[in-house]
């Protein structure tokens, strides 16, 4: 499992492609997953090898839009989030908790964990690595994602060029990859790479790796391009504290302006690289001899999300929207003591409506605060 950043031991190589790499990882006994294009997205499947990445493929990426384009360069990570997150690894879909099978006297039930696998996720962000460490906080105490979690490397990438949506210099972090990496990669303009390792294991790897020392300039080109990501990115968070600004608008008329606009169709919320709300359902097969336990993610959006005895609590799509917003960047602090976004951007481009959170939140700020307290 990846541990906090220290000191790399070996200090920066400079790569001349990746098969190296996907060859010293797989020899490991890991299966790499990463980013390929699959149905005109960027999306994170198992790869067999370093050509599968996309190569030469950007984003255009926008309110509500998400679009491939070819670049004319040969460079894998020129791309920005796709609709996929590292979650659907680490915490899926869709999970089978148990079975149960009628017996001579009883039910004879099995824990259906699958043994977790020795993955190598490559090619992530710095706004998910922390999006990781937010799921690490909420679902690493133990059980099948701490299982998970402890068989995992990560093979970062530092970002060089902003997508139309992403804020996560002004979310608190990135695009250069802090802590909770292996290896960090930054990509070249000629294709080569800058790599370096955080960890004892990420240092075994990368030895196996053909490559030659890194100069002092090669070292500062590579900071001064993810500088000028930073410095090209487009939106912004509003420069006040979030929990209180939330707090303070608890009955503003933002939240039937933008139920106005909002379908409820819970996709920001499944994108969301932490959303993290499950429900179980369990069935049962027509002979009533085989039960199972289903474990699927769940999306405060959905009318069924806060049924309480008699009805939701949350009938209406503002109090739904304001539940999430207050959430993510208001009670996640006090919950978790963190902030629940990273400024992915994942919400602004698939909502199929253009809702954008960082325009939700500037408008909420020029309006006077509505209500006192702390918490809603
Ligand atoms: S709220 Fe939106 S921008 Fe923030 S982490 Fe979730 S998907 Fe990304
Ligand atoms: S904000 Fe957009 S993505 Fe989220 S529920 Fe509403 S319409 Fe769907």
């Amino acid at each position: 499992m990846t541990t906090e950043h220290s000191s790399p031991t070996n200090g920066p190589v400079l790569l001349s492609g990746l098969d190296d790499l996907f060859t010293a990882l797989q020899s490991d006994g890991r299966t790499v997953v990463g980013p390929t294009v699959r149905g005109h997205a960027i999306v994170m499947v198992e790869l067999g090898n370093a050509s599968e990445l996309p190569y030469g493929w950007r984003t255009e990426v926008e309110a509500g839009t998400y679009r491939l384009q070819r670049g004319d360069d040969r460079l894998a990570f020129t791309h920005t989030s796709g609709p996929q997150s590292w979650k659907q690894v680490l915490h899926p879909s869709r999970q089978r908790l148990w079975s149960a099978d009628k017996a001579q006297d009883g039910f004879q039930v099995t824990d259906d964990a699958p043994a977790p696998r020795r993955l190598a996720l490559f090619g992530v962000r710095s706004c998910d690595l922390r999006a990781i460490g937010v799921l690490d906080h909420v679902l690493g105490d133990g059980g099948r994602y701490a299982a998970r979690r402890a068989e995992i490397l990560i093979v970062a990438v530092n970002c060089t060029e902003p997508g139309g949506a992403c804020f996560c210099v002004s979310a608190g972090g990135g695009p250069r990859a802090e802590a909770g990496y292996d290896i960090v990669l930054t990509e070249r303009p000629d294709g080569t790479y800058l790599a370096d390792s955080a960890t004892a294991e990420g240092e075994a790897v990368l030895a196996r790796v053909r490559a030659t020392p890194a100069s002092a300039a090669d070292v500062q080109s590579a900071a001064d391009a993810v500088a000028s990501a930073a410095a090209r990115m487009g939106r912004t968070l509003p420069e006040v504290d979030l929990r209180t600004l939330l707090a303070g608008h608890r009955e503003d008329r933002q939240w039937d302006d933008v139920a106005q606009r909002c379908l409820a169709c819970g996709n920001c919320t499944m994108v969301c690289p932490t959303c993290f709300c499950t429900s179980v359902t369990d069935t049962t097969d027509l002979t009533g001899d085989h039960a199972e336990r289903w474990e699927t993610w769940e999306s405060c959006f959905d009318l069924d999300f806060s049924n309480l005895h008699g009805g939701p609590v949350r009938d209406s799509r503002a109090g739904r929207y304001r539940h999430w917003l207050t959430h993510k960047f208001g009670t996640w602090h006090d919950q978790f003591g963190e902030s629940g976004c990273v400024g992915c951007g994942r919400c602004i481009a698939w909502c199929p409506v253009g809702i954008d959170v960082t325009a939700e939140l500037h408008a909420l700020n020029t309006h006077p605060p509505t209500t006192t307290g702390d918490s809603p």
